[in-house]
């Protein structure tokens, strides 16, 4: 980082293998949410910075192509081994600019090696079929290849797990890549591609190129850039994968959610309210797959509240690098919308059981602090409901019946994940052949696939048919090639006119 426009530090872009000092004059603040003070600057990319990043990685493109499996496969094993003896750096960053606390910051880090660790099988990954003989003399054959350079585009809500779903897929596919963090917490992306640098990677296979919609739009519109990757909210996520595929691109575009545990009455009620504290109020609420909703089918709801209330009792809010279970909202502009829904809810006739506002906090009074909020009687016709809030609120809707629950779920616009709570192997079975979601936990309430499956949600919780790393992962990042092929054989020469057979 260097100083170039204000007494702050300025996070500047990773291109080409060094830090790219920006001159467009623009940056946005970056924030210590525990503290409530800015604490840097990030710069936001002009035209000429946004050509200089993929210019980069299209010159890198050729040689880190044709680069070996093996050496590949080597810079991968190198950048794991790194990130996992140095991980405890990257959480304090995590932490210093999202607000989320140490121990959660490490799990994030721990997911997002776990990619890193599926990608380093990618040789297997990656394989062609071949078939001998599908015709007297010809073989048939595929081959994967990559597809150039590529757009990754992450929230801020997950600054180094998200990019970490895509990047070293890419790269270990023979991709090279241009990442565009959120300007919220972008110090992440800068440390994870001065550490794959360390671990040998070429310069310009991996460049950091921060900035706003402008950054956004360039990698959308350029011809150099193959394929976006998308990760955020569902009308950004939705604006992306309109403008991209206009554009000739192939488009992974993950949205927003709004996602909901269906509590029946045999479930383990101990087990069920835990879920729904953890899931409800971990990382503050400002995860893609937190529960933001808890049906209960009656008559659990008052006993499920009553217990909910007395976990939520003993959650410490504060600075996340103290020993509290839940730090602060990412921005104070994101803090009062999420509050505001306590207002409305009240207006809409909910009934608020938590009241999250003005708690005390072990942190700094400045913190863009909001407790954790609980919210019984929720109608499906408020914004409470329906809007993603993406803070700590957690709201209870009744229902008679497990069909009710089944269709309200069914009825969401948003369909990333879902949890059934049940001791009724029968329920639990229906519940995953008929709720339409992308991701279903049973007696799991934050149910984010192992890298070796792939994470992605239905309806407007994805645009575009591929999800996140995965087997999905490797096949969104390459195309494939058939090749039909027959050597010299002169008795089966001569012209036919005819569609060939075989
Ligand atoms: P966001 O949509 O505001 O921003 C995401 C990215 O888009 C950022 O890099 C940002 O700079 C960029 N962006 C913002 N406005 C833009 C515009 N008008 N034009 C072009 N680019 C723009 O999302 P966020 O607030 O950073 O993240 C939270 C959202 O992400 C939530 O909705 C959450 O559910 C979602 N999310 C989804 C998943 C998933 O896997 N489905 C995972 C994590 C987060």
């Amino acid at each position: 980082m260097s100083d170039v426009t204000s007494p702050l530090p300025v996070v500047n872009h990773w291109i080409d293998g060094q830090e790219h000092v920006s001159n467009s004059g623009r940056t946005a603040p970056v924030f210590d949410p525990a503290k409530g003070v800015q604490t840097k600057s990030v710069a936001l990319a002009d035209a000429s910075e946004i050509a200089a990043a993929i210019a980069s990685a299209k010159a890198a493109f050729p040689a880190w192509r044709d680069t070996s499996m093996a050496k590949r496969q080597q810079i991968l094993f190198t950048f794991r081994e790194l990130l996992a003896a140095r991980r405890g750096e990257l959480a304090e960053i995590l932490t210093e600019e999202h607000g989320k606390v140490l121990s959660d910051a490490a799990g994030e880090i721990t997911r997002g090696l776990e990619v890193v660790e599926f990608a380093t099988g990618f040789p297997h990954l990656i394989k062609g079929e071949y078939s001998e003989n599908v015709s007297t003399g010809v073989d048939v054959y595929s081959t994967r290849q990559p597809l150039g350079v590529v757009g990754v585009i992450s929230p801020f809500n997950f600054p180094a797990m998200v990019p970490l779903w895509f990047f070293p897929i890419a790269i270990a596919a023979g991709n090279t890549v241009v990442l565009k963090p959120s300007e919220k917490d972008p110090s992440s992306a800068n440390w994870l591609a001065a550490l794959f640098a360390e671990a040998g990677l070429p310069d310009g296979v991996l460049n950091v190129l921060h900035g706003d919609k402008e950054a956004v739009d360039g990698l959308l519109t350029s011809p150099d850039v193959k394929s976006i990757s998308f990760v955020g909210s569902t009308p950004i996520a939705q604006y992306v994968y309109e403008t991209a595929t206009k554009h000739g691109k192939r488009v992974q575009a993950l949205g927003g959610a709004k996602n909901h545990m269906l509590v029946l009455p045999d479930a383990d009620l101990d087990l069920a309210a835990d879920a729904a504290v953890n899931a409800g109020f971990g990382s503050a609420g400002e995860r893609c797959m937190a529960i933001s909703v808890v049906v209960a089918v009656e008559p659990v709801a008052d006993q499920l509240i009553s217990k909910i209330v007395s976990r939520v009792a003993g959650l410490t809010v504060g600075d996340g690098r103290r020993s509290c279970d839940m730090g602060p909202l990412v921005t104070e502009v994101h803090r009062d919308k999420v509050a505001s829904y306590i207002d409305i809810a009240t207006e809409d006739g909910a009934t608020v059981v938590v009241d999250g506002r003005g708690i005390d906090v072990d942190g700094d009074a400045d913190g863009f602090w909001l407790g954790p909020t609980l919210i019984d009687n929720v109608s499906t016709s408020s914004r409470v409901y329906t809007d993603e809030i993406f803070g700590p609120v957690l709201s209870i809707v009744r229902v008679p019946s497990y069909d009710a629950g089944l269709e309200l779920i069914n009825a969401s616009r948003y369909g990333n994940g879902t949890a059934i709570f049940t001791n009724d192997g029968g329920a639990a079975r229906r519940f995953q052949n008929e709720v339409e979601v992308g991701m279903i936990g049973i007696n799991v309430p934050i149910p984010v696939p192992v890298a070796y499956y792939s994470f992605g949600g239905f309806k407007d919780s994805i645009f575009g048919d591929s999800k996140a790393y995965g087997p999905d992962g490797f096949h969104f990042f390459t195309r494939q090639k058939a090749i039909t092929s027959r050597w010299l054989d002169p008795s089966h020469g001569g012209i036919n006119l005819g569609f060939p057979q075989n």
